[in-house]
């Protein structure tokens, strides 16, 4: 399994794409910059949101007890998903129960965490994805690279190849307009067909038992609208205590992800028509270990609007799929090591530590201080990178000790100026992207005997 910086080096091949991707999502945090400072009470919204949800947090399972209650009061069917294969079980029985083969989805990262669409199709189960970003990296066979803007790592020319082939556009058609009408009709075909439409989630309260989805293009309602059965996913983090406090949330949401002052759709689903059934998968999956986690457990509170993504300089210039998890960028770094540590060993040190994630979180997640806990875990663990933790330790070694120190620097001068390609080889990753500097002709401890004793 290939690394961060692995597979960040392949997407770096390609320089003109880094520099167009950086650009991109530097316009995307920009306009979340005027959206935000259109709000006089900005400041005290994202705190009043990081309230509310650290709230929640330290009550959870009374207010997911209570959302049950009213949810089974409003008719939805409540299911318990202790993990990903529980939840894919779950949706496939539903599914089974009512003979249905094919399914619509809107937008949800959960379903991508528990990969429900390569499970459901292993089972002989139709998927497709409606919202339109998440549509092109289906048919490409991707998963998606950002949790907004699923498909912002590919250029409209390549979705213009993609239709192309799939969905049967022009060849060499790259008008977004055009494009968007081509999927427009192929998925009117699919709403109109499908039995089944399953929905994420994006706030559920407590209070009543409701639950409401935001989408740009309003493909989720269409498919619970249109489907016979409706299914919800929902990470048991998603609660809210009263309906009130949808207010704070749907002000922050879309201003943080794409600088707009609202979703297009914020819709409610409360219970199903007549004749209709609801479902709602309430889903762990690791998050009541993280929850347990006193350090992390703020993570808990990340309502998905995917700004610290835009603004990361890692992010921007390695590109989402380096992350190699469903929820890549400075809060997928946190999330994906509590699920394996070892396997996301890499991702907390995916980060400059520079903070800006921090500062436009609009639920205010401490994100960069939590990159930084999760690598002392990480190397406590022993899971960090050998190679590196030696080399740390040598150098630990070597600055406790003046004498070692200045042996150490001596040498060093030496090799950089009568040998540089001890250095600077194929070998050293440091150099990869580095220039030698100029070797000084003597150090600054000798200049400072030399000049102030
Ligand atoms: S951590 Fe904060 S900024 Fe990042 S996606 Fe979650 S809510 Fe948005």
């Amino acid at each position: 399994m290939k690394d961060h910086a692995e597979l960040a080096e392949a997407f770096n091949k390609d320089e003109q794409r880094v520099e167009w991707h950086d650009e991109t999502l530097w316009w995307v945090r920009q306009k979340r910059d005027k959206a935000s400072h259109q709000i006089p009470d900005w400041e005290e919204l994202r705190e009043a949101a990081s309230q509310i949800k650290h709230n929640v947090l330290s009550d959870l399972a009374n207010y997911l007890e209570q959302f049950e209650k009213h949810a089974i009061s409003n008719g939805i069917n409540v299911h318990w998903a202790a993990d990903a294969k529980e939840h894919n079980e779950i949706v496939l029985s539903i599914l089974k129960k009512h003979q249905i083969h094919q399914m619509v989805k809107s937008k949800s990262m959960l379903t991508e965490e528990c990969h429900l669409n390569h499970y459901l199709e292993e089972q002989g189960i139709n998927v497709v994805d409606s919202d339109l970003g998440e549509l092109i990296v289906q048919l490409a066979k991707e998963p998606p690279s950002h949790i907004v803007l699923p498909c912002i790592h590919k250029k409209k020319e390549e979705i213009g190849d993609i239709f192309h082939l799939h969905l049967g556009s022009e060849k060499g058609e790259s008008d977004p307009q055009i494009l968007t009408e081509t999927a427009r009709i192929h998925l009117r075909n699919t709403f109109l067909s499908r039995k089944a439409a399953l929905t994420g989630v994006n706030f559920a309260v407590a209070e009543t038992g409701e639950f409401v989805v935001c989408t740009n293009e309003g493909n989720a309602d269409m498919g619970a609208h249109l489907a016979d059965v409706h299914i919800a996913s929902m990470g048991i983090e998603k609660l809210i205590p009263e309906r009130k406090h949808l207010g704070v949330f749907l002000r922050l949401l879309t201003r943080s992800a794409t600088g707009q002052p609202i979703t297009t759709y914020s819709s409610h689903f409360k219970r199903p028509r007549p004749g209709h059934e609801m479902h709602i998968i309430l889903v762990d999956n690791g998050r009541s270990i993280q929850l347990g986690r006193e350090d992390f457990r703020n993570s808990l509170k990340c309502i998905r609007c995917g700004a610290c993504m835009n603004t990361c300089p890692v992010y921007r210039r390695s590109g989402g799929h380096s992350y190699h998890t469903a929820v890549a960028g400075p809060i997928g770094s946190i999330l994906a090591p509590n699920l394996d540590m070892k396997q996301y060993a890499d991702l907390p040190f995916a980060s400059t530590l520079c903070g800006s994630c921090t500062n436009v979180c609009p639920v205010k997640i401490d994100i960069h201080e939590q990159l930084y806990k999760w690598r002392q875990v990480i190397i406590k663990e022993g899971y960090g990178d050998k190679k590196k933790a030696a080399a740390m330790q040598a150098m630990a070694y070597t600055l406790s000790s003046p004498k070692v120190y200045r042996v150490a620097g001596k040498a060093g001068r030496w090799v950089m100026k009568h040998a540089p390609f001890a250095m600077n080889n194929p070998l050293n990753p440091w150099y990869k992207q580095r220039d030698m500097p100029d070797v000084p002709k003597e150090s600054f401890g000798e200049w400072y005997a030399k000049n102030r004793s």
